[in-house]
């Protein structure tokens, strides 16, 4: 195999964006191949906690990212029946300077786009796209990956960043497909003059119910409103780009609180993902070739972080990859330094969703727990996820 010493990086998402950024700054050349016809990202709002946002910062995107994102007042929980607040956490100066940054929403497309123009500017970044790659071998001096138009890649080493249905984590673990969670995310994003005045908050707000939960937030230095209804269904399709059916929708929202009708009735178009993830595991790496972001450590998305994971991966690797005396080392301690905290918020995610999606005795007993539960001590349960790394 060629000695050539460039990083293959495989997709173009927000985790192969950062990575490829990541490397770059450490003064690796990367080729960073993508199998759709253009870069771009499908769906709606992220947020993105202060532990992102200090990556953001070290990969020298804070600027742009900052003038694209919303900075929500709180986070709110309050449960989808009776319209109860139960949780509040103010994203006020105090929370900031606890963890050093701002909690943010951002619109995926606008944060994709600032990554891809900051991998665009850098000279030692060659962006491909339609360069769908269909296998992954390595030896001893480096790696290749074959495209489905034949061409092959070189490289020294190779980071899956493919995402949900990874083909490099077919190389590298071969444990078949994702789990389906039975769990369904209507997405949709409308302008903010469309929401009626009195249900326009500055929060992050989640109205929890029996089996399903609503989410909303601004974004886009709050001139549209995201919205994100899950709940729990039968349907299986494979993939993102699919309308959803409203009238599930609606049915599965039967007697929730006035508040979150209305929301559900400004959106006619949804987009549905059927939500999956993996039951964590320790390694994922091979020899030169590893994985990074979903394709690592798909998660469910209740505690918001699974784009988070990717670029706290990103860096992770990029300073194991300049710090190590060679490529396998540097996989196997950028494995060992992210696979427990990755793996904590996969499990806790799933815990989350059951806690959102409480109903009967237990949705008593979520608001028994939560009541009178003070701000700071509910900030200081996310503290593991914004302190960072
Ligand atoms: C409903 C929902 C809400 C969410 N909310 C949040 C949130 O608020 N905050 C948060 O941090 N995370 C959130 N997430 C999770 C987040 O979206 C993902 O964790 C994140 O997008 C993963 O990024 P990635 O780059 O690893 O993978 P992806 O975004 O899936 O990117 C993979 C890329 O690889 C490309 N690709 C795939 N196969 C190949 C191939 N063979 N060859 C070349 N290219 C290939 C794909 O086209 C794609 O561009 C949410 C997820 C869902 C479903």
């Amino acid at each position: 195999m060629s000695d050539n010493e460039e990083i293959l990086v495989i997709g173009g998402g927000i985790g192969g964006m950062t990575a490829a950024l990541a490397l770059a700054r450490q003064g690796r050349s990367v080729l960073l191949a993508e199998q759709a016809p253009e870069f771009g990202e499908v769906g709606a709002g992220l947020q993105v906690g202060p532990n992102v946002m200090r990556m953001f910062d070290r990969l020298g995107v804070i600027e742009p990212v900052r003038d694209i994102a919303f900075f929500p007042d709180n986070l709110i929980l309050r449960d989808a029946l009776d319209s109860a607040e139960l949780v509040r956490i103010p994203l006020d100066r105090e929370f900031r300077d606890r963890f050093g940054y701002p909690y943010a929403t951002i619109h995926r497309a606008d944060l994709h786009a600032v990554l891809t123009a900051a991998c665009a500017e850098h000279p030692q970044i060659r962006l491909r796209t339609n360069c769908k790659v269909v296998g992954v071998e390595q030896d001893e001096r480096g790696v290749r990956a074959l495209t489905e138009s034949g061409e092959e890649l070189a490289g020294t080493a190779l980071i899956g960043a493919d995402g949900l249905w990874s083909t490099v984590r077919e190389h590298v673990l071969g444990d078949g497909e994702p789990r389906v969670t039975g769990h369904v995310a209507y997405r949709a994003v409308l302008p903010m003059e469309e929401v009626p005045e009195h249900l326009r908050s500055n929060s992050v707000v989640l109205w929890a119910g029996p089996d399903l939960h609503l989410a909303h937030y601004p974004l886009r230095r709050g001139e549209l409103f995201n919205m994100g209804a899950i709940f729990h269904s039968h349907r299986y399709q494979r993939g993102a780009n699919v309308f959803g059916d409203p009238e599930e929708l609606h049915e599965q929202f039967k007697g929730v609180c006035g508040e979150v009708e209305t929301l559900l009735g400004k959106i006619d178009e949804w987009r549905m993902w059927v939500l999956r993830d993996r039951d964590p595991v320790e390694h994922w790496s091979k020899g030169r070739i590893t994985l990074l972001g979903d394709a690592a450590h798909p998660t469910l998305q209740y505690l918001a972080q699974g784009a988070g994971m990717a670029v706290e991966d990103a860096w992770t690797l990029a300073a194991q990859l300049d710090s190590a005396p060679d490529v396998p080392s540097a996989l196997r301690e950028y494995e060992r330094l992210r696979s427990v905290r990755t793996a904590r918020v996969t499990l806790l995610s799933r815990l989350y969703g059951e806690l959102y999606h409480a109903s009967g005795v237990t949705r008593a007993v979520r608001a028994q727990m939560l009541e009178g539960w003070p701000a700071a001590a509910a900030r200081e349960s996310f503290a593991w996820i914004y302190n960072g790394i």
